[in-house]
């Protein structure tokens, strides 16, 4: 069912076997794909449920026809925190950083950030999120968090495994460290993903971390590590540290 349309709805919209679509799910579903009535699509809650739904008579409407149980997820639940990067690239950080499995994302203002986030960007994150969680036929739609200060966000952190990318020390390379972590992998079946060992890294800005904010990750029990001897853009390491996680945590 691979080639079907999906959908992200809100469990709210859904009652009794049916999906009430709203008026941009409407549009998108019969003028944008121009589906009509007896046409399915899937319909994904965002939180690891989805179903094979059918489009009613009404267009309001849609039945659900069962639910599909399917494992496209990491089973390992990491949070990219990330440094906002000038202009837009940003969005390309969201599309692709949910596209290699992320769960969440975090995006930091550090001391050398040049960017000021306003509310529509992170609306605008958020959408792209859906859009890609829903091309890549992720079970769930990754979390983007407000942006905070990179101080705040290293102090309540939460995540067991903590790393934070550094350029130009001598740091241990990240797949290393993640092979050699011990952490454990959770079996495929086993969603919810509350129950996932949680892992964070952190990436720079264009200009790098100043001294001062890896000394305090360190302090908050952040290991340093390398993403290797090149130095990557600040929208690219998001993208390599994140193909390596998924290189291991990948259900296969
Ligand atoms: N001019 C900066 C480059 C920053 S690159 C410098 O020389 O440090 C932006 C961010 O990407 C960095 O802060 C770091 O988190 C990450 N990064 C880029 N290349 C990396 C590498 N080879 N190893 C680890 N982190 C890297």
């Amino acid at each position: 069912m691979a080639q079907l349309q999906r959908l992200a709805i809100a469990l709210s919209q859904l009652e009794n076997q049916q999906i009430t679509l709203t008026g941009q799910q409407q549009h998108y579903l019969y003028r944008v794909l121009r589906l009509r009535g007896g046409d399915r699509f899937m319909a994904m809650d965002g939180s690891g449920h989805c179903w094979l739904a059918e489009l009613g008579a009404i267009e309001a409407v849609a039945m659900i026809k069962e639910e599909i149980f399917t494992q496209s997820e990491l089973n390992i639940d990491v949070t990219l925190m990330a440094a906002l990067p000038k202009g837009n690239s940003f969005d390309d950080v969201v599309r692709q950083s949910v596209e290699l499995g992320v769960y969440c994302i975090m995006p930091v203002v550090s001391d050398r950030t040049l960017l000021n986030p306003s509310s529509q960007k992170v609306e605008r994150w958020r959408r792209i999120a859906v859009e890609a969680a829903e091309q890549s036929e992720r079970q769930i739609i990754p979390t983007i968090l407000e942006p905070i200060s990179f101080r705040i966000a290293v102090e309540n952190c939460q995540q067991k495994y903590r790393y934070i990318c550094v350029t130009r020390r001598d740091a241990r390379h990240l797949l290393d460290c993640l092979l050699e972590s011990g952490i454990e992998q959770q079996k495929a079946d086993e969603l919810p993903i509350t129950n996932y060992q949680s892992i964070v890294i952190a990436i720079g800005p264009e200009g790098g971390w100043i001294n001062e904010e890896v000394e305090r990750a360190i302090e908050f029990s952040f290991e340093p590590v390398s993403l290797g001897n090149r130095i990557l853009r600040a929208v690219t390491a998001p993208i390599v540290a994140l193909s390596m996680i998924s290189g291991i945590f990948d259900r296969g």
